[in-house]
């Protein structure tokens, strides 16, 4: 009989998980030089979970060093392209062989479902890391025709030294999409996770050493906001690839040109529109859509739906039909397997998000929701919550909130709806729900987004298609062979020949 995974066997398994929370430079778990630690926590019950290494800069001197000195003599770099897909194929066997494992560190350092990290981010963790091995000896140059004297080629080739860093909403994840193409390409890489989510990090890297990645080539320097700034400053590091939040993005940027002009990539915020025309083909099926796009992951995602536009003939029975699938998000505990919602990140977030119910109390309708649940566990559980406005000049239906508060905006036209869309300073996803073709092709055409679903949310996890945002949700793209060339130049070698 295959073993039960109940909230016991969970509990269990928490109990006798070794958790590794020294810095991984070179090969090698390390404590900071300075010896000093902070504390990772569980959103589960706001209990510490174990001391992390506190590195400061001459941690991250220490792991730029490894990169560089791995990157030059070429133990990586310097590999037939086959080769690197081998070792990144054996390191994908090995997060598969410890799923459970890896999807239980995430979910107690994250506080979320354990359905979800079994489900969704450690199978999207592995398929990303294998999409890019295999992809990578498929890769080709150019070679142009030239004047017959001549024969030139346009090739890749790797960076050099690529630092990573990643928020706490998808940790593993996030750092997948950074760190797979960009060792693929023959990177090598410090991944810095979140101070809130460092153990599934340092966990991998063990794994990397297992897997056949040469010491230098993988690195994760843990801390907090300080050690990504080191790193961004930082005069040997080629390129920085960053998802988190604006405000930090344009101080990567910043700190980027005040030192090396290293190449920066931002994956940003978002406050994306979802657009439902009266013709929409299932008005039930737009309102189970619209409350997944909102309240999966606690609303702790980049590309939520947080704002249903709906047009204002099918608002009434739009919004009947999303308070109902509305309940199926109330929050659980997160090693419930049955839970589909868990914790918010911390009492910093929560207190946040409970801000912004504040001031969506004061300029709009509260539909459903807006309080804090206590039965569950000692972390910061919240209802999810809907307001409706009357327009979309509130700041609830202009500000990223990050937690799970869907803000309703009737209008009357799709123009009006567009405009409505394209009206922040974000420009990660959209969506539109019609049964008309010139509707569609005209909002998929208008929306300025870089990810426009048509009657669905969230759909089709592909790695081949890119994701990232127009206008302030950042610049470059994650997934796909477009994100290849994130973590490459470009050569022309020119030979006369005649
Ligand atoms: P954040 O505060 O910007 O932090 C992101 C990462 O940057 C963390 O590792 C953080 O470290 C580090 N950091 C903080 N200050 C820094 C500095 N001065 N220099 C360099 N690094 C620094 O974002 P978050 O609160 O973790 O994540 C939420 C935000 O991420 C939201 O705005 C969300 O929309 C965005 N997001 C975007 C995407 C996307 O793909 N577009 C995906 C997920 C999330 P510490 O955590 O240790 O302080
Ligand atoms: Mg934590």
């Amino acid at each position: 009989m295959p073993e039960l995974k109940d909230r016991a066997y969970w509990l269990e398994k928490a109990k006798t998980l070794r958790l590794e929370g020294r810095a991984f430079i070179d090969g090698v778990y390390v404590d900071a030089h300075s010896r000093a630690t902070f504390c990772t926590y569980s959103p589960i019950d706001a209990l510490p979970l174990a001391p992390v290494a506190l590195c400061a800069s001459a941690d991250v001197d220490l792991a730029v060093a490894a990169a560089r000195r791995s990157f030059e003599v070429g133990v990586w770099s310097g590999l037939a392209p086959r080769e690197r897909k081998s070792v990144l194929l054996k390191w994908a066997a090995l997060l598969e062989a410890h799923t459970d494992e890896l999807a239980l560190l995430e979910s107690l350092d994250s506080g979320k479902p354990i359905a979800d990290t079994t489900g969704g981010d450690l199978p999207g963790t592995i398929y990303c890391l294998r999409w890019f091995a295999e992809l990578i000896d498929k890769v080709h140059g150019e070679v142009p025709a030239t004047d017959p004297r001549f024969f030139g080629t346009v090739t890749h080739q790797p960076l050099g030294v690529v630092a990573a860093v990643v928020p706490w909403n998808y940790p593993l994840l996030m750092a997948a999409w950074k760190f797979s193409p960009a060792l693929a390409a023959g990177n090598s890489v410090i991944l810095k996770p979140s101070e809130k989510t460092p153990l599934s990090a340092l966990r991998i890297a063990g794994l990397a050493v297992e897997a056949g990645i040469p010491a230098g080539v993988f690195n994760v320097v843990t801390g907090d906001g300080a050690t990504g700034r080191d790193l961004s400053l930082h005069g040997d590091v080629d390129c920085i690839a960053f998802t988190g939040s604006g405000k930090v993005g344009r101080e990567i940027a910043k700190n980027a040109a005040a030192s090396n002009l290293k190449r920066v990539w931002l994956e940003l915020g978002g406050k994306s529109a979802n657009i439902v025309m009266a013709d929409c083909p299932d008005i039930a099926q737009a309102a189970r859509s619209a409350a997944a796009a909102i309240f999966a992951n606690m609303g702790q995602v980049c590309s939520a739906g947080s704002r249903l536009l709906v047009q204002r003939s099918i608002a009434d029975q739009l919004i009947q039909e999303l308070l109902d699938a509305t309940d199926d998000y109330q929050p659980g505990h997160p090693l419930d397997p049955d839970s589909v919602t868990g914790a918010i990140i911390d009492g910093v977030q929560f207190e946040r998000v409970c801000e912004y119910i504040e001031i969506g109390k004061q300029e709009a309708q509260l539909l459903k929701g807006g309080n804090s649940l206590s039965h569950i566990e000692s972390g910061a559980y919240l209802e999810p919550t809907i307001f409706l406005a009357k327009d979309s000049s509130a700041r609830i239906a202009n500000e990223e909130i990050f937690g799970p508060v869907l803000v309703v905006i009737p209008f009357d036209t799709l123009e009006e709806a567009i405009a409505i869309a394209n009206q922040t300073e974000y420009g990660l996803a959209a969506a539109v729900w019609s049964s008309d073709l010139k509707t569609i092709h005209t909002a998929t055409r208008q929306l300025k987004a870089g990810t426009v679903w048509v009657n669905c949310y969230d759909e089709l996890v592909d790695m081949n298609f890119p994701f990232g945002g127009f206008k302030e949700s950042g610049n470059g793209r994650d997934n796909s062979a477009h994100a290849l060339s994130k973590y490459t130049e470009l050569k022309s070698t020119i030979m006369r020949c005649g």
